[in-house]
């Protein structure tokens, strides 16, 4: 590949590097950082997510509590769990994983995570937060992208960043982010007519929506920064972006790929506020 790449992997070990250190300082102190995981779900996605924050946990000294519940549980066994984390003090991280049962009701869900234990910035109040410039923690997913750009030296102000995807866990959170550095964001989605159009005018490309190899060159600014934050599953099991990397190797100035870029920050942030919310309890 021509293109620079823009490795998530080094990044998020020295993210765990520091992360250690915290741990094992309040470990001193007799705080053991606890994250708390509610997964109500057999979905084999979710299980190889919360499979990699349990092994990031375990690389980090950082307690990683799963709390499993039946793929058919009602609204109000989730949120006796969520209750339950909230007011245990021994506990300063909580994440509700998804997809989560039919029918649930997931923002009144989310609104039981008490802001300061939202690690992944779901409660609605913390996203409400985020866009009053209030301190709370945003989703880590959108703090990872951030990441690799500060990480590889990417100036965002002034650009015109195009992020295509408006779920409130990549592409609205991203957009406050961005806007915050001074970016002049753009945010296309499934009903944006002349998608490439608009893409191909990028300094930035940030690319978050399910539909494996999607992006190809015809998208893509010459010389411009894409980052994939896509993961779909591939036939032969493997993990695959939404960005035809092949296509715009050539074209793409620097690409975050998949795998190996936003994900692994991602799950390096995520213990990161935890360590953040257990240095404040
Ligand atoms: P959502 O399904 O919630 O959102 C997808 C977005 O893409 C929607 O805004 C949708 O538009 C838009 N979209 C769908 N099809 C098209 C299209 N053909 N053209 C333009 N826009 C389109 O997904 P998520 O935000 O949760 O996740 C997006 C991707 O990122 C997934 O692959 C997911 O697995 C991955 N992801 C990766 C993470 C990581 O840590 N690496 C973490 C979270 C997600 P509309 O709103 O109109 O429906």
């Amino acid at each position: 590949m021509s293109v620079e790449v823009l490795s998530g992997k080094s990044l998020a070990f020295e993210i765990r590097e520091s992360i250690l250190k915290s741990s094992k300082y309040l470990k001193s102190k007799g705080i053991i950082t606890t994250l708390a995981v509610v997964v109500a779900t057999d979905d084999d996605s979710t299980d190889y997510y919360v499979r990699h924050i349990v092994s990031a946990g375990e690389k980090t000294d950082v307690k990683v509590d799963v709390v499993r519940l039946k793929s058919d549980a009602s609204d109000e066994e989730i949120s006796n769990e969520i209750k339950r984390l909230a007011v245990d003090s021994s506990v300063h991280g909580i994440i509700l994983q998804t997809p989560l049962p039919p029918g649930s009701d997931a923002n009144a869900l989310r609104g039981l995570i008490p802001p300061d234990k939202d690690v992944d910035g779901a409660n609605p109040l913390s996203a409400g937060r985020v866009v009053s410039g209030i301190e709370a923690f945003s989703p880590t997913t959108a703090v990872a992208v951030m990441e690799i750009l500060n990480r590889y030296d990417v100036p965002v102000a002034g650009t015109h960043t195009v992020i295509i995807g408006r779920s409130m866990i990549v592409g609205k959170p991203l957009a406050q982010l961005l806007l915050s550095k001074d970016a002049t964001v753009t945010i296309c989605h499934s009903k944006t007519r002349n998608l490439s159009a608009i893409t191909s005018q990028a300094d930035i490309l940030i690319v978050a929506i399910g539909k494996p190899k999607m992006i190809t060159a015809e998208f893509v600014k010459k010389g411009s920064i894409v980052i994939d934050v896509g993961t779909n599953a591939s036939e032969d099991g493997s993990l695959v972006g939404d960005v035809d990397s092949l296509s715009v190797q050539y074209k793409a100035g620097a690409l975050s790929p998949v795998p190996g870029g936003v994900g692994p920050v991602t799950t390096a942030l995520l213990l990161q506020q935890t360590i953040l919310s257990a240095q404040t309890s």
